[in-house]
């Protein structure tokens, strides 16, 4: 009985400062919060691998019953009270804490002269198993996390403000989907009996009783509003939560130019030398262009450098306007751009540029009204070579014949 009431006051103890914690986390930071609940994640993994304690049901952990199902509970309370971007970072954080900690594991049986303190004897083949259960126990709680937040969502469709009741269901529910996960381990490893199983899956759900009382009160309390968009679909939090959204965000943007927009240098780095090599192996032509403005320096003096970008993304656009589908446009140096151009032979390459040539000549206008005029070099396989280099620089040095030449024309091949 006293045992009992030990663990009441545990998951008091817990609720009471981690909910202060996290209440708390405008005027003392949310990362006072996380760090608290990575520290005793730590000491959590530990109690339920060592520390068991006798009570009518059987044996349980304090580890896991009240720190685990709390740390669960709270990854929830966390996203009712923020949103999938925020508890996203726990959720991860905790993940690569586990990895790095196995992997530290690892690496610390690898010491020769490896010492304990006093008295004290090093357990290695502990340690080991608490590797193999920690990425077991890692790659569920990821689980959880996701399945926990993802479940009060769904329920919610029915259950709208009754918060107290959806923390209970999830958290019985995904308890008991963890118990089962985290049992067949102990059974694979060490043919846990049965008892083991179901002495820990009545104490978590005494836990989840507890834990939705408790912050279902809380949330009561502060007169519950919930932040989050209730009609939010579940395949965005899903995305949310598994950093699907920034991951593509991060794709679409990434590689292209912040002022012009079109596509820079680092993904001509990245697209150019395949176009060619696909191109060479198709048995297709593949041509470049090299393009500067004309006296550029000159509309930065004279309108300033502000008035100069405006002109550049002009030229961007209107170089933009003149390619097909099958060409690349990109944004090589300061006032510099090279069109990659599939399937197109030298000959007709060159026609095409002295197409843009005149779209942008007629198009882009400085500030004064009078027309802006650049320079082209045009290479192409298989006369001018057969790399990226190769075109580059026979394309950079017809851009210096077409600059000699008195500017505002094309300098490239000229058909039969
Ligand atoms: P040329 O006809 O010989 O090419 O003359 P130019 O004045 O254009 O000479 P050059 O190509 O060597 O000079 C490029 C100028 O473009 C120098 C630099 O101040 C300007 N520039 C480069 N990047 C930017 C930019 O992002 N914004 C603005 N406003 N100007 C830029
Ligand atoms: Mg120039
Ligand atoms: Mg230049």
């Amino acid at each position: 009985m006293a045992d009992i009431f030990l663990f009441f006051c545990e998951g008091l103890l817990y609720v009471a400062v981690m909910v202060a914690l996290l209440h708390l986390r405008h005027l003392i930071g949310l990362g006072v919060f996380v760090a608290a609940l990575g520290v005793l994640h730590f000491i959590e993994t530990y109690l339920a691998a060592v520390i068991y304690v006798q009570v009518p049901v059987g044996f349980i952990s304090p580890g896991s019953v009240v720190l685990f199902s709390g740390k669960l509970m709270m990854i929830l309370l966390l996203y009712v009270k923020e949103d999938a971007a925020t508890v996203r970072q726990p959720i991860y954080g905790l993940l690569a804490g586990n990895f790095l900690t196995v992997a530290f594991g690892l690496l610390l049986q690898q010491h020769v002269g490896l010492m304990t303190a006093g008295h004290r004897a090093a357990d290695f083949a502990f340690i080991d198993e608490i590797g193999w259960l920690m990425i077991w126990g890692t790659l569920l709680l990821y689980l959880d996390s996701i399945l926990i937040i993802l479940m009060y969502e769904k329920i919610g469709r029915y259950l709208r403000g009754a918060p107290g009741i959806r923390f209970f269901i999830c958290g019985a529910t995904v308890l008991t989907f963890d118990q089962a996960g985290f049992y067949l381990a102990l059974y694979l490893m060490n043919g846990a009996p049965a008892a083991v199983f179901w002495g820990g899956w009545i104490a978590k759900m005494v836990a989840a009783l507890f834990y939705a009382v408790t912050l279902g009160g809380y949330l009561h309390f502060l007169r519950f509003a919930p932040v989050n968009d209730p009609d939010r679909k579940l395949g965005d939090i899903f995305n949310t939560l598994t950093f699907r959204e920034r991951y593509e965000d991060l794709l679409s943007r990434s590689g292209r130019d912040t002022l012009t927009g079109v596509l820079d240098r680092s993904r001509f780095e990245l697209m150019a030398p395949r176009l060619v090599r696909n191109a060479i192996t198709s048995g297709n032509n593949v041509s470049l262009m090299m393009i500067d403005a004309d006296h550029f320096k000159n509309i930065n003096d004279r309108f300033g450098h502000l008035e100069g970008d405006q002109v550049l993304k002009s030229i961007a656009s209107a170089l933009s306007l003149g390619l097909r589908q099958t060409d690349h446009l990109f944004r090589y140096g300061g006032e510099e751009f090279v069109v990659v151009c599939e399937g197109l032979d030298p000959i007709h390459a060159t026609s095409r540029a002295n197409d843009i040539l005149q779209l942008v000549t007629g198009s882009v206008l400085t500030p004064d009204h009078m027309p802006v005029t650049i320079s082209i070099g045009v290479a192409g396989t298989p006369g001018d070579g057969e790399t990226v280099n190769a075109l580059l620089s026979a394309a950079d040095e017809r851009l210096y014949r077409a600059k000699k030449q008195g500017r505002n024309c094309v300098v490239g091949t000229v058909g039969p």
